[in-house]
């Protein structure tokens, strides 16, 4: 297997002493609640293994979650497991619901763990790209990308790397290729709170005929700034999530006790603590991808997440990994290239995906830095 291209970079990263806009982690912490929360349960000593399928006050806390945002009904009993982060979520769904020669359809550009973990099953990844600038996804392309092998369609919303969100109708056209096909749809929706604007976030499982087929997969990581903290989770039909527990109760077993009380503590926050995140980072986006026209990069529009894709051609530059790849001895700077995320590098050859979940001055100081360019 490859070296993922997140230690690749963050090593890289640390070797130059550069900023790091490549692997996507904030540097401000979390809720004082959610922390604190962690301590407090640490000091009342729960700190030992937790249930294979999480405590119970997390899963409680994650199905009101899933009814507080989207009105969806689940049984904390049956139909949700608790993860050691999204990753092994994913992976184990992956794992429990496709046999070495399937095919899983993804959304190219795809999250590196998608291929790896396909790899390691022995199942291709079909790809059907978004493209920028707007990042559309074509239910003709769709289509025509299933075949025989087909078993499950792996969405990811909002979108890493892109920053795209999936509109309802195009949650529509997947919904109706699943249902026509009989397909599973395992969906990771781990940037669910960091949208920018005016857009929603709408879990394919809401709509008809879905819940029913459907594995959502998120994560704390992210809502809270505890991506090291690695508590991730499943949901979906009791049949499904038992099949993902059977997988994961081999991996980690389980893990992160007290963080899993802390957690069930965060998504109890109310709603303006959720709708703040992506605000706060809206302004983050912004500055960015501001700064990076300003130098000359072409930018597109970001909707969502950590992250904001620049085209670098611009700058005279063609080939992005080696640009990323130099990038932090060049003016300490770390950054990650986006043809990793394809099957296959053509069309996407220039593009570059920065991280804008940083404080202020360190944007600021990063973009300072890459003027050196
Ligand atoms: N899916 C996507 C799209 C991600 O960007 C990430 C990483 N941050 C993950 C899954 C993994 O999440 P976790 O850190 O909770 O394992
Ligand atoms: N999800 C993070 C990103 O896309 C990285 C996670 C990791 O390091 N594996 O930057």
């Amino acid at each position: 297997m490859a070296t993922t291209i997140f230690s690749e970079m963050s090593a890289l990263a640390v070797e130059y002493d550069a900023i790091n806009l490549g692997q996507g982690f904030p540097d401000t912490p979390g809720p004082q609640e959610v922390v604190d929360a962690a301590v407090a349960a640490m000091r009342r000593g729960l700190n030992q293994y937790p249930p294979a399928v999480g405590v119970p006050a997390l899963r409680e806390a994650i199905c009101a979650h899933q009814r507080r945002f989207y009105g969806l009904e689940l049984d904390p009993a049956s139909q949700v497991v608790v993860c050691a982060g999204a990753s092994e979520a994913l992976s184990s769904a992956l794992m429990a619901l496709v046999a070495p020669g399937d095919e899983v359809i993804a959304l190219e550009p795809f999250y590196d763990l998608y291929a790896a973990t396909g790899a390691l099953i022995g199942a291709t990844l079909v790809p059907v790209r978004i493209a920028a600038p707007d990042y559309r996804l074509d239910a003709g392309a769709l289509r025509a990308a299933v075949t025989e092998r087909t078993k499950v369609i792996l969405l990811n919303t909002p979108h890493n790397p892109t920053g795209a969100v999936l509109s309802r109708a195009e949650l529509e056209d997947v919904a109706a290729v699943a249902v026509e096909h009989d397909l599973l749809v395992i969906t990771d929706e781990v940037y669910e709170h960091l949208l920018f604007d005016d857009e929603r976030h709408i879990p394919i499982a809401t709509l008809p005929g879905m819940a029913e087929r459907t594995v959502t997969v998120s994560s704390a990581g992210k809502t809270f700034s505890v991506t090291g903290w690695k508590i991730g989770w499943a949901t979906g039909p009791a049949e499904l999530v038992e099949r993902v527990l059977n997988v994961k109760q081999w991996f980690s077993f389980a893990s992160g006790t007290p963080l899993q009380h802390a957690v069930a503590v965060g998504l109890d926050l109310p709603d303006d603590r959720f709708a703040a995140l992506g605000r706060d980072l809206q302004a983050k986006r912004d500055l960015l991808t501001d700064g990076l026209r300003e130098l000359g990069m072409e930018v597109y529009h970001s909707k969502a997440t950590y992250f904001v894709t620049a085209d670098i051609a611009p700058l005279g530059e063609t080939d992005s990994l080696a640009f990323c790849r130099s990038l932090p001895a060049r003016v300490g700077v770390a950054a990650v290239p986006n043809q990793v995320f394809h099957a296959s590098p053509e069309g996407v050859e220039t593009q570059v995906r920065f991280a804008c979940c940083k404080r202020d001055e360190v944007l600021a100081d990063a973009l300072l830095r890459l003027r050196k360019l």
